[in-house]
This record gives structure tokens, sequence and C-alpha cells, in this order.
């Protein structure tokens, strides 16, 4: 994974690559309401997961979360074959043009994440670009608020000592540095 922009003295960075490969204690899922695996992101991380990991998701379903797993809400499972201590599923919002509540939920999937990664006492964390894939988000928006919320948590906590955003093409990453750097959310 390529290293392409550190900010907090390098709590926070900015990535590029394939966030199956990070080398931390703990990766997100862009996943969905049904937690059934996907396309995107969450159908790279359940392949290289292997079956374990929906069997795991299946029974939350049949337990704790028979609706499924709400937008702006992330629950805790194992990491199957992975080496990580877990994989946080988060699921975004589906943007529906901006007036449906998407940027608070999409803040919310990013900070809900955040606070299980500190619950378990895992130090590093890496997300991948929640909701702007299959779910449309715009990706300059979603850049600020990401960035805000990431930043605001870590100025807050200790735990995780850092964060990283993988991006899995260098032209997105380039998008959310424009975002974050362009405007006054820095
Ligand atoms: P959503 O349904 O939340 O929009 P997607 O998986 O469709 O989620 O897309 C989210 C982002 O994840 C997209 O920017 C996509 O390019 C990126 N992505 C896809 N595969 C990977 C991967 N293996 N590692 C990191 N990011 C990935």
């Amino acid at each position: 994974m390529e290293n392409v922009r550190e900010y907090l003295g390098g709590r926070f960075t900015v990535v590029v690559g394939d966030i199956c490969s990070f080398d931390g204690d703990a990766i997100v899922n862009a996943a969905n309401t049904s937690l059934a695996g996907g396309g995107g992101v969450d159908g790279a991380i359940h392949r290289a997961a292997g079956p374990d990991l929906l069997e795991e998701c299946k029974r939350l379903r049949q337990s704790t979360l028979p609706d499924g797993l709400p937008a702006g809400k992330a629950v805790v499972t194992g990491a199957g074959k992975l080496p990580f201590k877990g994989i946080i599923h988060a699921v975004g919002p589906v943007w529906r043009g901006g007036h449906a509540d998407e940027e608070r939920l999409l803040s919310s999937a990013y900070r809900t994440s955040l606070e299980l990664a500190a619950k378990n006492g895992w130090k590093s964390v890496a997300f991948p670009a929640i909701s702007t894939g299959a779910y449309g988000y715009p990706k300059d928006g979603a850049a600020r608020i990401t960035y805000r919320t990431v930043v605001d948590f870590l100025a807050r906590k200790d735990t995780p000592e850092r964060v990283s955003l993988v991006f899995f093409s260098r032209k997105d990453a380039d998008i959310f540095l424009d975002s974050v750097e362009s405007g006054d959310s820095r």
C-alpha cells in the first residue's frame, strides 16, 4: 500500500491499495444492511476472509440483527482468514440527492466504527471510502465529512492511535486530497 498523505502527526494517513492488505489491527467493511456480502470492497473482503465471515454475518442476522444493520451503524465480527483482530462492518447511506440525512449517516458510520475500534482496544484501523462506490455518494462531499469525522474523533481520543483511509485508486485519493485541502475544512 502506498502512503500518499499524513495528517495529525501521522495518526491519520491516506493510502492507496487493497484494504485487505492493510498492516494493522482491524479493517472496516463498507457493508450493506443485509450483511450478506456484495460487490465492491464488501466482495473483496468476503473473498479474502473466506466463508467463515459470511457465516458469522448470517448468525448476527439470526440473533441480534433480525432486521439487518441500518445505515449509520456498525458491528464487529472476526476476520476469518484475514490477519486482523476483527472486521468492523459499517453501513453508509445510499445517496438520494443530499436531503435524506446522508451527511449525518455517513459521519455516523465512521464515528460508530471508531467507537467500536476504541472499545476493542484496537490501535490501528483502516477504512475504505464508505458510500462512494455503488451507493453513489459524491466523492468530494464524502471526503469532507470523512476527514472532519476522523479528525474530530482522534482529537478527543487516544485509541485508535492510527487511522488509515484506503483508496482503491490514486485518482480517488487525489479527489479526497483536493476536497479536504481546497476548502476551509482543514
Ligand atoms: P458502497 O456500497 O458503500 O458505496 P463500494 O464497495 O461500492 O461501497 O465502494 C466503496 C469504495 O471502495 C469505492 O471507492 C471503491 O473503489 C472502493 N474499493 C473497492 N474495492 C476495494 C478494496 N479492495 N480496497 C479498498 N477500497 C476498495
